[in-house]
């Protein structure tokens, strides 16, 4: 087959692509830019948490790829198969060959649900739910609206995963939900998470700690959840006791999975991904400039790159206009970078009407938007969260603006 050949080559159309293209066209980069994604969708990810637990409707977390493709740019519905960055080539699932001068890679992450045997195949099944994947949401949303009472387990597994404060999030709502029905007082919350700590940085870490005690949910730290049994509701969980590791089964009534993630196979297949232990398999990417470490014309954003940030959409709105303006100054053989600082956004939902703004950078370094307290609860924040943010994604962001 032909290979076809464009000035920008971006491989994903989630959030780090969409934004990175729209910002490249706005900031009027010349030259034939290509977008590959196999998906008919583009999901606003955030709102999977609200829509499972049925506070928004799942459909209007999604758009249709066509719609958020911005004009002038191809989209090429396939799959990357392969990478080869030497010869500076891509070759997709159906074998088609492209080649590029710059390129983007903005794959996101894999979900490994495998890593725990049994949760795949019971996943919407006797209790077993996830706000992590589209195609949950329905039954995520039913069995929270059905619980009747018992034993509900929220697990967190090792990070990095995306958005580390949905794994809580949803059972802050799920809690406020089951008191305003009157099931809170027959049932069990447990939060059972792979961590030491219920939040990585001690000051939100410090705040939610207080959420926990007032909602009366009990904490299991370095739990991580290794296989589940949808038959018999059993969920089964390593946990580490005394410095040793102790498998345990625990029947429960419902059981919130959230799987480990990875580098999606292609990157981690391909020359691009970091060797280093702290980063392995992720892309390898200058933290600051997003610029590959090997390959000067390749470059990163969103959840696939090997930074030590969080992985959120609030990331990639710092990155993005990073990465289109050192793609151009790298174009034009410039040396003045700009540079990421690594900040990150989580909206920590803790009640229907509450959220705490985790705003951070590298090293846990805080970084507050408004002039107020970040580790206090507030109503103002749930109306940014719920209402402000998505115009702000769909109008802003997917369209290079911000
Ligand atoms: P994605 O948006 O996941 O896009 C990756 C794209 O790559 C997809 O379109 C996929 O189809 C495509 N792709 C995959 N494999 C291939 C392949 N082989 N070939 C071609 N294309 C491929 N962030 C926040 O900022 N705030 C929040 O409150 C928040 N809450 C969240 C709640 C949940 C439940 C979830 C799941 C996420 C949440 N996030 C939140 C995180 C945020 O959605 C992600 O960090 C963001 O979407 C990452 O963007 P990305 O472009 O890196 O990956």
């Amino acid at each position: 087959m032909m290979q076809q050949k464009f000035k920008v080559l971006i491989l994903g159309g989630g959030t780090g692509g969409i934004a990175v293209a729209a910002r490249l066209m706005r900031d009027g980069l010349g030259g034939h830019i290509a977008i590959i994604d196999p998906s008919e969708f583009h999901d606003y990810q955030p709102y999977w948490t609200l829509a499972g637990v049925g506070l928004v409707s799942k459909n209007s977390s999604r758009r249709s790829m066509t719609s958020v493709v911005p004009p002038g740019v191809t989209w090429i519905k396939a799959s990357v198969k392969s990478i080869d960055p030497d010869n500076r080539e891509v070759v997709s699932a159906d074998g088609q060959r492209f080649s590029y001068d710059i390129l983007v890679v903005a794959l996101g992450l894999t979900l490994n649900y495998d890593h725990m045997a049994g949760a795949q195949e019971s996943l919407g099944k006797q209790g077993v739910i996830s706000v992590y994947q589209f195609d949950q949401l329905d039954a995520a949303r039913e069995a929270i609206e059905n619980f009747s009472g018992g034993t509900a387990i929220f697990t967190m597994p090792p990070v990095p995963i995306k958005c580390a404060g949905a794994p809580q999030k949803v059972m802050y709502l799920a809690d406020d939900i089951w008191r305003r029905r009157g099931v809170r007082a027959k049932s069990r919350i447990i939060f059972a998470s792979a961590g030491a700590a219920i939040f990585g940085i001690p000051e939100f870490a410090a705040s939610l700690s207080k959420v926990i005690a007032r909602k009366e949910i009990e904490t299991w730290f370095q739990t991580k959840l290794v296989g589940v049994r949808a038959s018999d509701q059993v969920a089964v969980f390593e946990r580490v006791t005394n410095g040793e590791v102790i498998k345990e089964e625990v029947k429960f009534d419902l059981l919130h999975v959230v799987p480990p993630m990875s580098a999606p196979r292609v990157i981690k297949d391909s020359p691009l991904a970091s060797d280093e232990d702290a980063q392995r398999g992720w892309l390898a990417v200058d933290k600051h400039t997003l610029q590959h470490l090997k390959f000067p014309n390749v470059f990163g954003v969103g959840d696939v790159t090997g930074v030590p940030n969080s992985k959120t959409g609030a990331a990639i709105r710092k990155q993005a206009p990073v990465v289109a303006a050192n793609i151009a100054k790298h174009l034009a053989g410039q040396s003045d970078f700009l540079r990421y600082d690594g900040y990150s956004s989580c909206p920590l939902i803790t009640d229907i009407g509450k959220v705490i703004l985790a705003e951070f950078g590298y090293d846990g370094k805080l970084m507050p938007s408004f002039p107020l307290d970040p580790t206090k609860e507030r109503r103002l924040y749930w109306h940014l969260k719920k209402d402000l943010l998505p115009t702000l994604y769909w109008q802003g962001m997917m369209k290079g603006r911000m």
